[in-house]
């Protein structure tokens, strides 16, 4: 038998250890791993020698193409942006109606889900979504059983002052038949009122500096609404995914529900590890994300809960934004939201691996193997024969100072600007064919499929 592709004299790392060996690709999936000698002739050898060989990363929170008129990036633009960065899976959100500020009345969330999957044609990394729910009604329930046959397993909501905040009341509805189907929820939790009072009153005192924000967002607004959800979640025996956790004190109240990742899981998000609210006096409303960057502190936190079991997986929040939008005098008139996917593992990398010596399995674990099997994905996340052939070559040694220039995202500027990276993606594989190659795409936008997600057992 000949197989298509080799790649041969790296490291694998797998979600359990670090190992030389060599992997062979046939078709879109990883066919055979072991000694070369071993392994069936290629057409193609690539040669790994000093790379790690890694399954792509799995990106569980990415915004694309949310707001109208293409102002919120294209799936083109930030799966390019994701295949150099490692990317080969993403979950994106689908809206009820159809996007987030133009939804539709006379449509569901079904519709939602069909918008998103034909905006995806464009991609080139695989690509799933995440349902969100936020109008308040019963028929609301019932949309949850098509998205699932539908292969959306998950379903967000935001506890927000955001225009698809939703009451408390609901989330606890909505988790008893998100409960009753075996899906996750997945939930934004900074308390809305505390949020508003303060931005009100930065606003009263003429604080429009974005050095300010944060503290329209502050730690305790997101541990109120951690543990608002978590008491919910616990009530109705949801699995429940906290996103973006991005202080200390939202992880201690998010460890105190935790039973070992049986039915309570959360994410941290790359810039929570790598960035603190001094950024916005270098950067001004670039960085401007809900919740806020925060302190040192908050950032030594986010690796102690790493550490501990308590955050199982690291992600973007990618969203995208114009210059034009960010570049106004007051921050409350900027968006929340920053572009980050083609950054995310080099900066990661760094802050992690090289900075506090996390094991590259760990990292592995953490942006690739956790997400996808959190999220019931099987096929992703693994090196292991059978599973889809989404391999990166990764130098551990290479080095890239970060700047907007080489942006393949929509959105102009970097919250990572300047930062020293450590580092770098050489090549990225979705599904057999090579995607990104020593940063240029090679294959044309539209390889990238939509998943269909299975519901996901979680076991501790
Ligand atoms: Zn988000």
């Amino acid at each position: 038998m000949t197989v298509d592709t080799t790649i041969a004299g790296g490291t694998l790392v797998t979600p359990d250890r670090m190992f030389e060996a060599s992997l062979a690709i046939d078709g879109e999936k990883i066919v055979a791993v072991g000694d070369e000698e071993t392994l069936p002739e290629a057409d193609e050898r690539i040669d790994a020698e000093g790379k790690l060989v890694m399954p792509g990363m799995v990106d569980p929170h990415v915004h694309i193409d949310e707001v109208p008129e293409n102002r919120g990036g294209t799936y083109e633009a930030e799966t390019a942006a994701a295949a150099l960065g490692g990317v080969t899976t993403i979950i994106d959100f689908a809206f009820q109606g159809g996007d987030r500020r133009i939804a539709d009345e006379s449509k569901d969330l079904l519709d939602g889900i069909e918008h998103k999957k034909t905006k995806g044609n464009d991609g080139y990394v695989d690509f799933s979504v995440h349902g969100v729910l936020f109008r308040e009604t019963p028929e609301t329930f019932e949309e949850i059983e098509p998205a699932i046959d539908a292969g959306v397993t998950s379903f967000k909501m935001f506890m927000s002052t955001y225009e698809v905040g939703v009451s408390n009341g609901f989330i606890g509805e909505a988790f008893e038949h998100i409960a009753a189907h075996d899906a996750v929820a997945a939930l934004h939790t900074e308390d809305p009122s505390v949020c508003e009072a303060l931005t009100a009153r930065l606003k009263r005192e003429g604080k429009g500096d974005p050095i300010h924000y944060p503290d329209s967002r502050p730690d305790y607004a997101e541990a109120i609404g951690a543990a608002t959800a978590l008491r919910l979640a616990e009530e109705t025996g949801v699995k429940y995914y906290g996103v973006h956790t991005s202080c200390r004190k939202a992880a201690e109240v998010i460890e105190s529900f935790s039973d070992g990742g049986e039915r309570i899981r959360a994410e941290t998000c790359v810039h929570y590890t790598a960035l603190d609210r001094s950024v916005h006096e270098r950067l001004g409303n670039f960085p401007l994300i809900a919740p806020p960057i925060r302190t040192q502190d908050d950032i030594d936190a986010m690796f102690e809960y790493i550490h501990n079991g308590t955050l199982s997986v690291v992600s973007t929040d990618h969203s995208v934004y114009h210059r034009e939008y960010k570049e106004v005098e007051n921050w409350w008139d900027s968006p929340f939201g920053a572009q980050s996917l083609q950054r995310s593992l080099p900066v990661f990398h760094t802050e992690a691996v090289v900075e506090r010596d996390l094991s590259y399995p760990t990292l592995v674990r953490l942006m690739s193997a956790n997400p996808a099997e959190t999220f019931g994905m099987p096929q992703k996340g693994s090196l292991d024969p059978g599973t889809d052939a989404d391999v990166i070559l990764f130098d551990p040694e290479g080095t890239e100072t970060i700047d907007a220039s080489t942006n393949a995202s929509n959105s102009e500027f970097t919250i990572y600007d300047g930062y020293e990276a450590v580092g770098t993606v050489e090549k990225t594989f979705v599904r057999g064919a090579l995607v990104a190659d020593d940063g240029e795409l090679v294959a044309d936008p539209g390889h990238g499929e939509f998943l269909e997600r299975e519901l996901p057992e979680w076991s501790a």
